[in-house]
Parts: structure tokens; sequence; C-alpha cells
């Protein structure tokens, strides 16, 4: 039987890409059995009833699932980041990338609107020189002059990837920007990433050459109530991969002796921002109210 993935859910249908295009799919009992819910991003196996239709009969295990919006196997969220308007913000962004990280999914970094950034511009090359030594890719555009927009198409190839940012940055701007053809349709599409709020919780993946990209962004909570103290360095692979060298095992480099990460902030190597925030968070984890 053919394999292929959900791009689309709608009024009990699933729309599979499959080898043969598009299918328009109902559920069968055999995965009703198992509480799976089928979601978009699912990769399922289906039985062709004709070249249209089918049923799917098996939904595979997932890699990981977001809430908001309901998909599922996401490879890589691109964090979207204005150079202004809203400026661009360390703490906000360290926030998100601690999120992403938890849900084990590749971030990709793009800072936007390059085309307003005068007086900035220095600042901004800096901080993307800090975060691809931090083992991050950064690229810079700017949907107004397409500055970098050829740039992102490779890092889309065979994934599916979801926008993530605060609103405002320019995220359905640079959907646009990477799907031309769309223009005329802007409508559709800023609608769910512009007002996301109030749409249904709809999602649909589209096709950006030989890449899927979610047409509503992801993480829309930024509160870390999932993650625990001791998850918080796994989140910051800087910070992770200094830690080796830190002389207690379990060091949350706050007060320990020997700490390698404390003695990479006072060398430089690693900037002092990103262990603030990773400071800042720790704290926010410990004070968060047990939640059961
Ligand atoms: P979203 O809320 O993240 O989807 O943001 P939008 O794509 O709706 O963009 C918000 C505003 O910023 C709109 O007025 C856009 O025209 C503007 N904008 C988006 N990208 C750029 C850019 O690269 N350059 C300039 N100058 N303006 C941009
Ligand atoms: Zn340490």
């Amino acid at each position: 039987m053919p394999t292929g993935k959900i791009i689309k859910a709608l009024s009990g249908f699933y729309y599979v890409f499959g080898e043969e295009g598009i299918v328009q799919c109902r559920g069968r009992g055999v995965f009703r059995k198992n509480k799976v819910n089928p979601l978009v991003g699912d990769e399922v196996v289906y039985q062709a009833e004709n070249d249209v239709e089918g049923y799917i009969m098996e939904v595979k295990d997932r890699k990981n699932e977001l809430v908001r919006p309901p998909i599922a196997n996401v490879d890589q969220a691109i964090l979207v980041f204005s150079a202004v308007e809203p400026d661009f913000s360390t703490a906000l962004l360290d926030r998100f990338l601690v999120l992403i990280e938890f849900n084990r999914i590749e971030p990709l970094i793009c800072i936007t609107k390059m085309d307003l950034a005068s007086e900035s511009r220095e600042r901004l090359e800096q901080f993307a020189k800090d975060y691809r030594a931090a083992g991050y890719d950064v690229v810079m555009t700017s949907s107004e002059t397409s500055q970098g927009i050829e740039e992102l198409f490779p890092y889309l190839e065979g994934k599916i990837s979801v926008f993530a940012g605060q609103s405002g940055v320019g995220k359905s701007s640079l959907l646009n920007a990477l799907r031309p053809e769309l223009d005329l349709r802007t409508n559709d599409i800023s609608m769910h990433l512009g007002r996301g709020k109030h749409t249904t919780r709809h999602v649909e993946l589209i096709h950006v050459n030989s890449g899927l990209v979610a047409d509503t962004p992801g993480f829309s909570s930024l509160e870390f109530t999932e993650i625990d103290a001791t998850d918080l360095n796994y989140c910051f692979p800087d910070i992770e991969k200094l830690s080796e060298n830190c002389k207690f095992r379990a060091c949350q480099h706050t007060a320990e002796p020997k700490c390698a990460v404390k003695t990479a902030v006072e060398s430089g190597e690693l900037p002092e921002y990103r262990y603030e925030h990773y400071k800042d968070f720790l704290e926010e984890i410990k004070d968060r109210k047990p939640r059961y």
C-alpha cells in the first residue's frame, strides 16, 4: 500500500500527498482503535480507491507533535526576528530557541527587514556571528528587496518547516516572498499567519520547492511549563558543550566552583547575554508553581 503525508485536514477528510499526487482520504477504523487522531504532518499508509480518493490505514509513529497549531513531524522552525519594528531581542530569541530545542526541532534563525536596518546593522551582524558560534544557522533577509530569500530555499528541502516569531516581524511576508505565485492570494496566507487567534485551528502544509511549510506559525505560547531545570542545559547547545568541562557533572552553572561555563563568560568565549538568559530562565523554571 502507498504511503504519503497529510498536508491538510478538513471536515473529516485528510489530504494525503503521496507519489501519485494528492489523494482525499477518510479514516478507517484501524487507527481509531489505537486512539490516534491523524494530524497534518503525519506519515500515513493509505489505500487508494481511485486516483483521487482513498482510506488511511495506518498512522506512522511521530517524531514530535505541536499542539498549536496541531502538526506532527516538524523538522525545522524558522525563527523570524525583525531587525527593527519590532526591534531584535536576544532575550526573546533565546526563549524561542529553548522551546524549539526542547521539542527536538532544528531551528533556523532568520533576521528579516534588513532593508530597514541602518544604524543597527553592525550590531545585528555581531549577533549573527554570536549565534553562528553557538551552532545555529543565521540568514539575513528582506522581503522588500528579496535579500537572502534564495539562501532560504536549501534549508526547506525535504523538510516540514514552521515559522515562529512575534506578530509583525514579517512571517507572512517571508512566506509570500518564498512563494511569489501566491502573491495574488496573499489574504489566504496572511489570514492564518497574521490573525491566527481568530481563525479555527486549521493548518495546511504548503509546497515550497521540494519542502513543506506550515501556513500557521508555531510556538505561540512561550511558557516553559514542560521544561525542568535539568533540561535547560540541553536547550543551550553552546552551554551544553562547555559543561563537559565543568567540575561537577550536574553543574547548573550558578554557584558551583570550577564551572567551565562561567569561565567561558569571563574569557568572552560565551556572550554574557546568553548566560544571563540561561540564568533568568533557570530562575523562572525554579519559581514555577508545581504543575500538579
Ligand atoms: P507577521 O505578523 O509576522 O506575519 O508579519 P507581516 O508579514 O504581516 O509583516 C508585518 C509588517 O512588516 C507589514 O507591514 C509588512 O509589510 C512589513 N514587512 C515585512 N517584512 C518586511 C521587510 O523585509 N522589509 C520591510 N521594509 N517591511 C517588511
Ligand atoms: Zn558549570
